[in-house]
Formats: C-alpha cells, sequence, structure tokens
C-alpha cells in the first residue's frame, strides 16, 4: 500500500534573481501568481487561469514527471501553451513564469512540445520530419549535415520506426504518427517536455505501448514533463506527482506527490493490476471528485 502525501502547493515569491550554484540549482519551472484572462476588458472576457504558483525543483539527472488532470475547459492547455511561450497566449495576463531563473520570452529549443495530433508536417517524411528541428537549430548547434542525419537515424530507432524513413504520416498508423512527433521534439533534447493529451486519440493497446516508450526515453533524456491527459490511471502511472486542476479559472487544486512508481522490467499492464496502484488511482479519483464539487459549487455561489 503506498503512502501518498498530499499536499497543497505554494512558493514565495523570490525577491531577487537568484545566482545559480552547483550546492542549490535553479528550479527548472516557477509559476509565481500567473493568471490569463482571454480578451480583458471586454464583454467577452474570460479568467482561464488564475494565482497560479509553483516551483519544480531540477534534480540533478533526472527531470520529474508531472501529469495534469482535470475538468474538460479548466486551462490544462492554456498552462502548458503559456509554458511553451506560444504567441497565442503569451505572455500571462499577470504574474511571471521562469524557466531556470529566466522569464520566458516566447518558444525556445528548451522546451518542446506534443500535441494529441498534428504535430509532424505532413508533407515531410518522417526523416524529413524528425530531420526538421535539428536542421533549423543547425546554426546554433553548429551540427554537420552527416551529424543530425546519424541523430535522426538514432532517434527513428528509439522509437521504433527503423524501416519507416521514408513514408509519410498518413502512411503510418497513430501511434507511428506519434513516434514521429515524439522523436521529432526528443530529438532536440528539451529540458523540458510538455505534452498536451499526446495519446488520447490511440487505442487501447496502443496507449500503453506509448506509455512504456515515453517512460524508457523519459530516463534517458532526463527532461522535466508536464503531461496533460484525461486518464487519471495515465496520470498515476507517468506521473511522479499528479496535479488536479480545478474548473476554471484552473489552478492547482490538489497536487499528490510520492505516488507508487513503477519497479524497472515491470510490464505496465502488471503494475497497473496492483494494489498499491490501484489504491492511488482511486485516492486521486476520489479527490478530482471532491475538488471539482467544491470548486464547482464556489464558483456556481460566486457567479
Ligand atoms: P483544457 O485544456 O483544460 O480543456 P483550455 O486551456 O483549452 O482548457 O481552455 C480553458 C478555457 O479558456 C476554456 O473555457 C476555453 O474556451 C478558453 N479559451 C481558450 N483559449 C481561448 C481564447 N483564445 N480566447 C478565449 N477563450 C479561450
Amino acid at each position: 500500500m503506498s503512502s501518498a502525501r498530499e499536499s497543497l502547493p505554494g512558493t514565495p515569491r523570490p525577491a531577487a534573481p537568484r545566482p545559480e550554484s552547483p550546492q542549490r540549482p535553479l528550479p527548472v519551472v516557477e509559476f509565481h501568481d500567473v493568471s490569463k484572462v482571454f480578451n480583458p476588458g471586454t464583454p467577452g472576457a474570460f479568467t482561464a487561469l488564475e494565482h497560479l504558483t509553483f516551483s519544480i525543483e531540477d534534480f540533478p539527472g533526472r527531470g520529474e514527471f508531472i501529469g495534469i488532470v482535470g475538468p474538460s475547459g479548466c486551462g490544462k492547455s492554456t498552462f502548458l501553451n503559456l509554458l511553451a511561450g506560444f504567441k497565442e497566449v503569451s505572455p500571462p495576463t499577470s504574474g511571471e513564469i521562469l524557466v531556470r531563473g529566466r522569464p520566458i520570452q516566447g518558444p525556445g529549443i528548451d522546451r518542446g512540445m506534443v500535441f494529441q495530433k498534428y504535430s509532424s508536417f505532413p508533407h515531410l517524411t518522417v526523416r524529413q520530419n524528425v530531420r526538421f528541428g535539428l536542421e533549423i537549430n543547425r546554426k546554433r548547434s553548429g551540427l554537420s549535415d552527416a551529424v543530425i542525419e546519424s541523430e535522426a537515424r538514432q532517434w527513428i530507432e528509439k522509437v521504433g520506426l527503423s524501416g519507416h524513413e521514408d513514408k509519410y504520416p498518413h502512411q503510418l498508423s497513430g501511434g507511428q504518427q506519434q513516434r514521429v512527433a515524439i522523436a521529432r521534439c526528443l530529438a532536440l533534447k528539451p529540458r523540458i517536455l510538455l505534452m498536451d493529451e499526446p495519446f488520447s486519440a490511440l487505442d487501447e493497446p496502443t496507449r500503453l505501448d506509448m506509455q512504456k516508450l515515453l517512460v524508457e526515453l523519459w530516463v534517458e533524456i532526463e527532461a522535466t514533463v508536464f503531461l496533460v491527459t484525461h486518464s487519471i490511471t495515465e496520470a498515476v502511472y507517468l506521473g511522479d506527482r499528479v496535479w488536479i486542476f480545478t474548473r476554471s479559472p484552473g489552478r492547482i487544486g490538489k497536487e499528490f506527490r510520492d505516488i507508487p512508481v513503477s519497479p524497472r522490467g515491470v510490464p505496465a499492464l502488471e503494475f497497473q493490476k496492483s494494489g498499491a496502484f490501484q489504491d492511488a488511482v482511486q485516492r486521486v479519483a476520489a479527490e478530482f471528485r471532491a475538488v471539482d464539487q467544491t470548486m464547482g459549487a464556489s464558483t456556481a455561489k460566486a457567479r
């Protein structure tokens, strides 16, 4: 039986930028009182996120995996898009977002995003898709064409797509298309990986395969991962922590930490049948309902 520690997150705002030190590296990601209002100052103004504050520490050689669940429309994608620095949502209406101590100024190579769909270019082959980001960053990275080709080949192999290099996305299954998207993203070795319902469109066996693949690759790339999913099972299986977002305006209503971690070598399905895992899923599910009802009721009252 696992002993999940449950706590509400909250980190005081730093008084001044802090220098990095080997003893205490800067957090990977910090949100300080971040809110996002769409169409502010108009009758259609809508607060998607409110007072979002948290800090994710930088563990040497190992990124954390944060699984995020919450009711539809509660701001999960808005959160990921803000962290990605996409111009459609950035900057936040108020508050501050820092990546390794620096305010984000738009998308960056340190953050990679995998969406539910359309993550790959339909007019490019698997090989060209995986090469794409590496080529764009060639000026900065100084990689030769031979190294780019070799990196692309390695990532295609790691995601299990060797032999499919010259196919276009429409010639691949949904799971294979997501493998291309993951390879494309991870080839750039992002420090932070943002995933928005990446496996939602896949059937259950493929989804389990992809979860397994993600765990394997995550260990290798050592990125901090934020994964939004509508599956509590998936969030508990993949996450070191699980956040439950409240109904809009979205906030972290509950955080679960120290949830059971799959022992090495145990197949996903077997571990997911274990008592410890089932117990954690049930506790998160119960809390999901409680957060949803409490917050839903208070929002309704406030209106
Ligand atoms: P989730 O990912 O949790 O389903 P989203 O982050 O996509 O939620 O959206 C949160 C809320 O913000 C939704 O009610 C959505 O309609 C609204 N929203 C998202 N983008 C915009 C936008 N560009 N303009 C106005 N409202 C938006």
